[in-house]
């Protein structure tokens, strides 16, 4: 009789238990905590006017680091650089755009049918996020990726004279396999090396093709640029017989250079700022590990919270990359609220000059806050708030930290949660994870897949009504939990 009171009491003990608020408390309580809304309301303050568009380096940019820091502090999320401050700082030269300036296509007396024609903007072309301010007239000459190679016998001005002329030009490299070959190309496929090589050549300035902001770009003195549509790069080499929208897929299937004068004139009209002595911010935050020994073991998740800025209007930055800090502010409140102790300690690094050039990522592995050998993995967030389902790039190569996120996403959160092995990018850099994975980092990648809203990439349309707030809410909890299940996972 006794015993079985007893095992009534012990049983009822684990059953009551099981079900009581006490136990399913902490996950149950993170994930009823994120709510779409909040995402959004983080999204839409990020990507509103007074941040300006938050290109690193500008008051815009610090003032979005600051703000971020308040929520944090407010979360009881604490700095975790030794001056109790929240920003790791850093050189970051930057350009003020100060109105759209102008491109204007001029008639050329040789070829039939060209007329003035002022082009629209934002429609038909974008300033240079780094030109120099002033006016430039000039013939142009197509000249395919503006590349030089003589040891990959490639050079698309071979035989042409740009001297005074403008350049127009493709970015990236002709050649797109991601193979050992693609490392000879690398040197070539930045945009600095570019304006380099042509301004060497001569070039009085330059036409990118392709409407895509950009301030990973280097100001020159005098160098004027700016960006047209493939609209526009059809219509100035019409004339001279040339198709533009198969030219560049030629140029790359061949690997020949296909360059020439178009025949065609424009003024390039800009007019900016450079304040080349400057700096821009990390903001970072931690919730520390609570056992004595793990706590030295550091998660870190980072998401740029830079963007392109106001290159003539604004470029609101929403899906890239307000989208990756809302889901990180939303992560970082529910643990922080939600009073749990993770063993391990968790970082969150809200990156600046991710859009320059990487500076913040560079900042953080060559003055690194936290030892290397003591971090489990860095997990970047960018562009994660348009579609229906997740890829994690990088977790078959960890598959102990993605049984955490598939176990979550299974219990919790119900999404297609893929997931590749972390290979190697044999190309130019261009994510804060491609930074720390070649200081030597375990890093992971995650993304939302099958968009439901057309995407906009450095562009003024890049605003919140292209996000779907409610996969947001969705990374947000995916990243808590499983987060804090690898904090607490004792047999990692
Ligand atoms: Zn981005």
């Amino acid at each position: 009789m006794k015993k079985g009171v007893l095992l009534f009491f012990i049983l009822g003990f684990f059953f009551f238990r099981g079900y009581s608020q006490e136990t399913r408390l902490p996950e149950e309580e993170i994930f009823h905590s994120v709510s779409s809304h909040d995402l959004l309301d983080y999204a839409a303050e990020l990507s509103s006017a007074p941040y300006e568009g938050r290109l690193s380096g500008s008051p815009g940019y610090e003032k979005a680091a600051r703000w971020v820091a308040l929520q944090l502090k407010s979360w009881g999320i604490r700095p975790l650089l030794p001056d109790s401050s929240y920003f790791q700082w850093f050189s970051n030269p930057w350009t003020e755009v100060l109105d759209p300036g102008s491109v204007i296509l001029l008639p050329s007396k040789g070829v039939a049918r060209t007329t003035r024609r002022v082009l629209e903007f934002p429609e038909e072309f974008f300033p240079g996020s780094n030109s120099a301010s002033g006016k430039v007239t000039g013939e142009v000459v197509y000249a395919g990726f503006g590349i030089s190679a003589p040891e990959l016998e490639y050079d698309d001005y071979a035989g042409l004279d740009v001297r005074d002329k403008i350049v127009m030009l493709e970015s990236g490299v002709p050649y797109s396999k991601n193979d050992s070959l693609l490392k000879s190309w690398e040197k070539y496929s930045y945009h600095r090396y570019k304006f380099a090589r042509a301004r060497e050549l001569g070039a009085a300035g330059l036409l990118y093709t392709g409407l895509v902001a950009n301030p990973n770009t280097s100001y020159l003195d005098g160098f004027v640029y700016a960006h047209v549509g493939e609209a526009v790069a059809g219509e100035l080499m019409k004339e001279s017989g040339h198709t533009y929208a198969s030219l560049k897929k030629e140029i790359s299937q061949t690997l020949k250079p296909n360059s020439f004068e178009t025949g065609r004139k424009v003024t390039i009209k800009a007019k900016t700022r450079h304040f080349g002595e400057n700096r821009s911010c990390n903001v970072i935050g931690m919730i520390e590990g609570s056992d004595p020994l793990l706590k030295e073991e550091a998660l870190i998740v980072g998401a740029h919270l830079d963007a392109v800025g106001h290159p003539g209007m604004l470029f609101p930055g929403a899906l890239d990359n307000a989208s990756g800090c809302a889901d990180l502010l939303g992560a970082a409140k529910a643990l922080a609220s939600s009073g749990v102790k993770p063993a391990r300690t968790i970082i969150f690094v809200f990156f600046g000059g991710e859009e320059c050039g990487l500076y913040g990522s560079r900042a953080s592995v060559e003055n690194p806050w936290w030892p290397r050998e003591k971090v489990l993995f860095m997990l970047n967030l960018d562009m994660v708030g348009n579609g229906k389902g997740f890829f994690l790039q990088g977790g078959l190569s960890y598959p102990a930290y993605l049984e955490h996120f598939q176990q979550v996403n299974n219990e919790f959160i119900h999404r297609n949660l893929r997931s590749s092995e972390n290979r190697i990018s044999y190309g130019r850099p261009r994510t804060d994870s491609a930074v720390f994975q070649t200081a030597g980092y375990p890093t992971m990648n995650l993304w939302t897949t099958e968009s439901v809203k057309t995407v906009y990439y450095h562009h003024p349309l890049d605003n919140t009504a292209g996000l779907t707030p409610e996969i947001m809410e969705d990374a947000a909890k995916l990243i808590a939990l499983s987060l804090l299940r690898i904090a607490n996972d004792i047999l990692l």
